[in-house]
C-alpha cells in the first residue's frame, strides 16, 4: 500500500462536489439558494442542454465586493457562519460555503457581480478549479453565475448524466421547490429558448401553487394552520378527489427550505387514512416555521432531510390538524364538467365511467319508473310501485340496516328494539335504487348517487371502530364450538393475536395442532359460517403481521369485517331499508369515502346538469 498523503484541495473539492453537484439541477439548486440568500427580489434561472452545457443565475440580491470574489470560489468560505453556535440556528439556506467551490471546480463558472454601492462590477472566471484574474465588468447590482460544461474534467461523472429532457426535469423540479417555497419573489425559467415559467412575485401562497400545478388543482386545495408554542404550521392540502400515484407532490417547507421528512409524511398518510385508495398518496403544500435552533440541518450534504429536537410532537400536530380539518370539511366529491379535470394526472378513464353512470342511471329510470299520481322523479317509488321493485331474491334483513349494532333487548335499560329507525337529521327524500347498487338522491346541490356498499360498509366501520374502543363489541357465542382446521402459521397468527380478535368479537380456544375452536363471533356477522370469518380475518393477520403497526393491522381487520356484514352490491333493498341507510349516512365522521378509500358517494351538481343539457 502506498503511504498516506494530505489529499490536494483540488482533489478534495472533487470529491466534495461529489456529494454537494449529482446532476446540473444541484447547481440550479445551489446557486438560487445562494441568490434567495442574497435577499434578492428577482432570480432569473436559464439553462441550456438539460443543465449540462449551460446553467445561470442572474440575481438583485446583495452582490459579491470585488476583492471578495475569489473567497466565493474558495472552499469552507461562507458569509454566512462565523461561530460554531451559529451552526445550530441556521437561518439561511446555505452555511457550508462548499457549492461555489465544488461547482467551479468541476465547470467553467463565470461570476459577475457588483454591490449597490460599488459603480461598477467584477468578474470571475473560474475553470476546473483554476481561478483566473478578477476584472472590472458593467453590470447591474446583483450577481449573475454561469456555468458551463458541467463535469468537463469529471468524464465519469458526465457519463451518469441522462437525456437533456431528463436532466432537464430535474431542474424544474429544483426550480420549483425554491420558487413554491418564496412567492414574494419574482422567479423566471428559461429552456434553451423557451420560456418555461415566469412568476411575479405575489403575496397569496394558492396564487404560486396555482401557477406551478394549475388553477382546478389550486380550487381543490383546503387551507389549514395551527400554532403549538413556537411551532407554527401553515398551508394547504388537496382535498381526497386529488391524490397522486408516489408521494412527489407533497412539498414540505421548513423554515423555508424544501426538506423530506418521512415521519411527517407517515403522519400525512395517516391523516388521509380510509380517505384515499390504496397506493394512493395525498397533494400537500405545507409550511412549517420554529425557532432554528429547534431543528439541526447540517445532516445531510444537500440538506434535503434535517433532524428535529423533538419529532414527535411535530408528528402530531400534523396529524391532528389535518385530522380536524377533515372532520369539518365537506368532501364529497364533486363530478366537474369535462375538460375541467382538476389533476393533470387524472384517470380519464373513471371520467368516462363516471360519465356513463349518469346515462345508465337515466336510462335505468325511464325503463323502471313508473310515475304514481304525479309525483315528481325525486320522489323514491313506494315498495312495489314499479315493475322492477318487485323482490327478486331472499329478502333483506331490515336489522342489517337500522339497527346494525344495538345490543340484544334487555341489556341495556335505554334501548327499545321495537323502536322504530331513527329519523335522519335532515330530511331524506328518499332515492332510486339503480342496478341493484347504486341510490340516487336528490339533493341541494343537485344528483347525489351513493354507492350503498361503500357507505354501509363505512357507518359499519365506523360504529364498529366506536364498539372496539369502548370495548363493546357484540359477541355471539356458539352453543356448541366449532372447530376449524388451519395452516401452521394461521394458527400460530390466531394464537398470536388472540386479545385482538377477542376485541372484535372472535373468540378462539386452542384445540391441539393446527385446530382452533370458535367460540363467539362477531354478531354482526351473524349471516356468515364462523370459519369463514376467521379464516378471512387470520389472512388479513398473517398478511398484516409483517407491517408492524397496530393500527394498521385493527384498521384492516375492522375493514373486513365491515366489507362482510354490509349490503353488496347487487342487493335489491326495499324502500324502509334504503330510508334506513341514508339515515345513518349522517352519523359518521366520514360518510364520504367507504374505509378502501373509495367515493360513497358523487355529486352532479345543478350547474353541472344545466350545463351538459346545453341550458346554460
Ligand atoms: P454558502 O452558501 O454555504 O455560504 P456558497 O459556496 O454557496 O456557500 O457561497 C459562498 C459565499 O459566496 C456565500 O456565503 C456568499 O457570501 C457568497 N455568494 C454566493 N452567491 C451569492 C449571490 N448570488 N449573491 C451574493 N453573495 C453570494
Ligand atoms: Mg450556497
Amino acid at each position: 500500500m502506498s503511504s498516506i498523503h494530505q489529499l490536494s484541495q483540488s482533489l478534495i473539492n472533487k470529491i466534495a462536489a461529489g456529494e454537494v453537484v449529482e446532476r446540473p439541477a444541484s447547481v440550479v439548486k445551489e446557486l438560487m439558494e445562494n441568490a434567495v440568500d442574497a435577499g434578492a427580489t428577482r432570480i432569473d434561472v436559464s439553462v441550456g442542454g438539460g443543465g449540462a452545457e449551460m446553467v445561470r443565475v442572474v440575481d438583485d440580491g446583495a452582490g459579491i465586493a470585488a476583492e471578495q470574489l475569489p473567497l466565493a470560489v474558495a472552499s469552507h468560505a461562507t458569509s454566512k457562519l462565523s461561530e460554531a453556535d451559529d451552526l445550530f440556528r441556521v437561518a439561511t439556506l446555505g452555511f457550508r460555503g462548499e457549492a461555489l467551490a465544488s461547482i467551479a471546480e468541476i465547470s467553467r463558472t463565470t461570476i459577475r457581480s457588483r454591490t449597490p454601492d460599488s459603480q461598477g462590477g467584477a468578474e470571475l472566471c473560474v475553470v476546473g478549479g483554476k481561478l483566473e484574474e478578477v476584472t472590472p465588468c458593467g453590470c447591474p447590482p446583483g450577481t449573475s453565475i454561469e456555468v458551463a460544461n458541467l463535469f468537463f474534467n469529471t468524464p465519469v461523472r458526465r457519463k451518469f448524466l441522462r437525456t437533456t429532457q431528463t436532466e432537464f426535469g430535474h431542474v424544474s423540479e429544483a426550480f420549483t421547490r425554491i420558487a413554491l417555497a418564496e412567492p414574494g419573489i419574482h422567479f423566471t425559467l428559461r429552456h434553451n429558448d423557451r420560456n418555461v415559467f415566469d412568476l411575479p412575485a405575489c403575496d397569496a401562497w394558492r396564487e404560486r401553487i396555482s401557477k406551478f400545478f394549475g388553477r382546478p388543482l389550486a380550487e381543490c386545495l383546503i387551507a389549514v394552520e395551527s400554532t403549538d408554542g413556537p411551532v407554527r404550521l401553515a398551508g394547504y392540502v388537496a382535498d381526497p378527489s386529488q391524490s397522486r400515484g408516489n408521494n412527489k407532490m407533497q412539498y414540505l417547507m421548513l423554515n423555508g427550505r424544501f426538506i423530506r421528512d418521512r415521519s411527517l409524511q407517515h403522519a400525512l398518510t395517516e391523516a388521509y387514512r380510509g380517505l384515499l385508495m390504496t397506493g394512493r398518496y395525498p397533494i400537500t403544500f405545507l409550511r412549517l416555521d420554529m425557532p432554528p435552533e429547534m431543528v439541526d440541518v447540517n445532516v445531510h450534504p444537500t440538506k434535503l432531510e434535517v433532524r428535529f429536537q423533538n419529532a414527535g410532537p411535530l408528528y402530531s400536530q400534523l396529524l391532528s390538524t389535518l385530522r380536524n380539518k377533515f372532520l369539518t370539511s365537506d368532501l364529497t366529491p364533486r363530478v366537474r364538467p369535462e375538460g375541467e379535470d382538476p389533476s393533470g394526472s387524472h384517470d380519464p378513464a373513471r371520467a368516462v365511467e363516471m360519465r356513463q353512470e349518469l346515462v345508465d342511471w337515466a336510462k335505468g329510470e325511464v325503463a323502471a319508473w313508473k310515475p304514481s299520481g304525479d309525483r315528481g322523479p325525486s320522489t323514491a317509488p313506494a315498495a312495489g310501485s314499479g315493475g322492477g321493485y318487485s323482490r327478486s331474491k331472499e329478502p333483506l334483513q331490515l336489522s342489517r340496516l337500522d339497527r346494525p349494532w344495538t345490543p340484544p333487548p334487555g341489556e341495556t335499560p335505554e334501548d327499545n328494539p321495537q323502536q322504530p329507525p331513527q329519523p335522519p337529521s335532515e330530511a331524506v327524500v328518499g332515492a332510486l335504487q339503480i342496478h341493484n347498487r347504486y341510490l340516487v338522491t336528490e339533493s341541494e346541490e343537485g344528483v347525489t348517487i351513493i354507492d350503498q356498499h361503500a357507505l354501509h360498509e363505512r357507518i359499519l366501520f365506523e360504529q364498529l371502530r366506536e364498539r372496539v374502543l369502548t370495548e363493546e363489541v357484540e359477541t355471539q357465542s356458539l352453543l356448541v364450538p366449532e372447530p376449524v382446521d388451519l395452516s401452521a402459521p394461521e394458527a400460530a397468527a390466531a394464537m398470536e393475536h388472540r386479545e385482538l380478535l377477542a376485541k372484535l368479537g372472535m373468540k378462539i380456544e386452542p384445540f391441539g395442532g393446527d385446530t382452533i375452536l370458535v367460540a363467539g363471533y362477531p354478531a354482526m356477522l351473524a349471516n356468515i359460517s364462523p370459519a369463514e370469518v376467521l379464516r378471512e380475518l387470520l389472512e388479513r393477520l398473517v398478511e398484516g403481521g409483517k407491517q408492524p403497526d397496530r393500527t394498521d393491522l385493527l384498521d384492516d381487520l375492522l375493514h373486513t369485517i365491515a366489507c362482510k356484514a354490509a349490503v353488496k352490491a347487487g342487493d335489491r333493498l326495499a324502500p324502509e331499508e334504503i330510508t334506513a341507510l341514508l339515515g345513518q349516512r349522517h352519523t359518521v365522521d366520514d360518510a364520504h369515502h367507504c374505509p378502501h378509500g373509495r367515493p360513497t358517494a358523487l355529486v352532479f351538481t345543478r350547474e353541472e346538469l344545466d350545463k351538459r343539457f346545453g341550458r346554460v
